[in-house]
C-alpha cells in the first residue's frame, strides 16, 4: 500500500489541477496580453508523460483530475489524454475527471468527452453581449461558445458556468445572466479578479467587483440560502430559492479558504505549485524524463514538494495596492 499524500498541516492532497497547455484561441482581457509569447513546445509534458504524471498522482492517492490551461480543448490529440485517463475511473481509484474550458471546441468534444467518462465541466463566459463577449475575450465569440454550451448539455454533461466579476463590465448583468443559467438548469460560480501575471493596461483595482457587494445585490432580488458544502477549495455555495440553482462565489482575496485546501496545481511544463498564490515550485519534469521506465524518483519528488506545501497565500487588496502578486499567467499555472 503507498501512503497517500498528507502536507504538514496535515492536509490531506485529493485533488490535482493540471494545465495541458499554456496556449489559447481568446486573449482575455483579465488573463493575457494580446501579444503572448507561448512556450516552446519542447518544455511541456507529452501526451504520454501526462499520463504518467496523472497516474501516479492517482497512485498517490488523487481523487479528481481538473485538466485546465490555457484552454485544454487546442492542445492536439488532447482526447487521446481524456481517454487514457478512463482506466482510472474504470479502476475506481479516480473519483471524478472533469475540464475547465472556454466553450469554443466544445461543440466538437462534447460526445468524446463524455464517452471518457467526463460528466461535469466548467465553462467560462462572463457576459452574454456579443459585443462585450468580444470586448473581453479579444478573439472569441459568443455565438460558437453558445453551441458548445449546447452540444455540452446535449452529451449529457452537466454544466457549470464560471464568469469573472468585473466592475463596471458584467454589474449590469448579474440578474439576467443568473435567469439564463437557471432556464439552462445550470450553476453559475462568480470569481473575483486575481493579480496574476503581467497583462497590460489593464488596472486590476479599477476591475475588481468584491462578491460581498455582489452577493448583497443578488440578495435584493432573491432569497439566498447558504449552503455548508465546502470543495476543499475558495468556493462558497448558496442556494437561490426561486430557481433552486446553486450560486458559487470564488473570493481567494477576501476569504481565509486555505486551511482546507485539498489541492496542487501542475503547469504544463511539469512544474508543481503547491500554493496557486505563492511562487514556490517543484520541477517533477526533471524527475519524470531522467527516469523513464521508474517512477519511484517521481513519487519521492512529488511526497518531498506536498511537505512543502505553505499554510496559505498572500493576496491582499485591503491596503488599495495590489500586494501578494504573483508574476506567472493563470493561464500557466491553469486556473
Ligand atoms: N481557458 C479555460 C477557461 O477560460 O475556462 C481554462 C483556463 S482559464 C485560466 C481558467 C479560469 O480562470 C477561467 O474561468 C478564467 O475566467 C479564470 N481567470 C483567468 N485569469 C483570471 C484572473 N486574473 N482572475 C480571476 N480569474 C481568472
Ligand atoms: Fe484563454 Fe481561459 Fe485565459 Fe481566457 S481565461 S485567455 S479562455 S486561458
Amino acid at each position: 500500500m503507498t501512503t497517500p499524500l498528507i502536507d504538514p498541516f496535515q492536509r490531506p492532497i485529493s485533488y490535482l489541477r493540471v494545465s495541458v497547455t499554456d496556449r489559447c484561441d481568446f486573449r482575455c482581457v483579465y488573463c493575457m496580453s494580446e501579444n503572448m509569447t507561448f512556450l516552446p513546445k519542447k518544455e511541456l509534458l507529452t501526451l504520454e508523460e501526462l499520463d504518467r504524471m496523472c497516474s501516479t498522482f492517482v497512485r498517490l492517492g488523487v481523487e479528481k483530475l481538473r485538466i485546465t490551461g490555457g484552454e485544454p480543448l487546442v492542445r492536439r490529440d488532447i482526447m487521446t489524454f481524456f481517454r487514457s485517463m478512463t482506466r482510472h475511473l474504470d479502476s475506481g481509484a479516480l473519483k471524478e475527471l472533469t475540464l475547465t474550458t472556454n466553450g469554443s471546441q466544445l461543440a466538437r468534444f462534447a460526445d468524446d468527452l463524455y464517452a471518457a467518462g467526463v460528466r461535469r465541466v466548467n465553462i467560462s463566459l462572463d457576459t452574454l453581449n456579443e459585443q462585450k463577449f468580444a470586448d473581453v475575450t479579444r478573439w472569441g465569440r459568443l455565438p460558437q461558445v453558445l453551441k458548445g454550451i449546447d452540444a455540452a448539455q446535449k452529451a449529457g454533461l452537466r454544466v457549470k458556468i464560471n464568469a469573472v466579476a468585473l466592475k463596471g463590465f458584467n454589474e449590469d448583468e448579474l440578474i439576467s445572466m443568473t435567469e439564463w443559467a437557471a432556464e439552462r438548469d445550470m450553476d453559475l460560480t462568480w470569481i473575483e479578479v486575481m493579480p496574476m501575471g503581467d497583462i497590460g493596461n489593464e488596472d486590476r483595482l479599477d476591475q475588481y467587483w468584491k462578491l460581498s457587494d455582489l452577493r448583497a445585490q443578488l440578495a435584493q432580488t432573491y432569497t439566498l440560502t447558504d449552503l455548508p458544502e465546502r470543495t476543499g477549495g475558495p468556493a462558497r455555495y448558496v442556494r437561490l430559492e426561486e430557481t433552486g440553482q446553486k450560486i458559487g462565489f470564488i473570493t481567494p482575496l477576501t476569504h481565509n479558504f486555505c486551511e482546507s485546501c485539498n489541492r496542487v496545481r501542475l503547469t504544463c511544463t511539469g512544474e508543481l505549485f503547491m500554493c496557486l498564490g505563492q511562487e514556490d515550485n517543484a520541477d517533477l519534469r526533471a524527475a519524470l524524463r531522467n527516469h523513464p521506465g521508474d517512477d519511484a524518483p517521481l513519487e519521492d519528488a512529488i511526497r518531498a514538494a506536498i511537505r512543502l506545501k505553505p499554510k496559505g497565500h498572500d493576496f491582499d487588496y485591503s491596503r488599495q495596492t495590489v500586494d501578494g502578486r504573483v508574476s506567472r499567467h493563470m493561464s500557466h499555472t491553469g486556473g
